[in-house]
């Protein structure tokens, strides 16, 4: 059993910030920023790949949800929505989750986007690629 199906069964201990029939949010072991959240379905899915349209419509709500509190109660001026899948994008526990990181000035989180130009013909080709079905 995953360690986040062991936190939902209640095998293993963690803070709760939120919990219905069947959605769990918990502080994160590993504050990357103070109020690291964690929001995961009851269900074990690995991924986003794996989960209903139901269940990733409704985490993503819960998700909006939490982040608006945590904003408001720990009065923070931004955040950070963040869902890994796979190990190459950093995915390290296979239970579907999303991450709400508080933001604050001058924390350590660094979250940047390489600026890569291609030609018009390369946006061309990769838009048929994603496009096709
Ligand atoms: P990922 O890297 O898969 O997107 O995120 C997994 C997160 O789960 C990590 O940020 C890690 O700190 C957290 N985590 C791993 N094990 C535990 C645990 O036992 N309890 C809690 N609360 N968080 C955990
Ligand atoms: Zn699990």
């Amino acid at each position: 059993m995953c360690v986040f199906c062991k936190i939902v069964n209640g095998e293993i201990p963690a803070y709760k910030v939120y919990e219905d029939e069947d959605f769990l949010a918990f502080l994160d072991i590993a504050q990357a920023s103070v109020g690291h959240t964690l929001v995961v379905p009851k269900k074990h899915f690995s991924n986003f790949l794996e989960a209903d349209e139901e269940t990733i419509s409704k985490l993503f709500v819960l998700a909006a949800k939490l982040a608006k509190q945590i904003t408001q109660n720990l009065e923070v001026a931004g955040f950070n929505i963040l869902n890994n899948n796979g190990t190459v994008a950093g995915q390290s526990v296979n239970h579907l989750h999303v991450h709400i990181l508080p933001r604050y000035e001058h924390d350590s989180i660094t979250i940047k986007f390489a600026q890569n130009h291609l030609s018009e013909s390369e946006m061309q080709a990769l838009i048929a690629r994603i496009s096709h079905k």
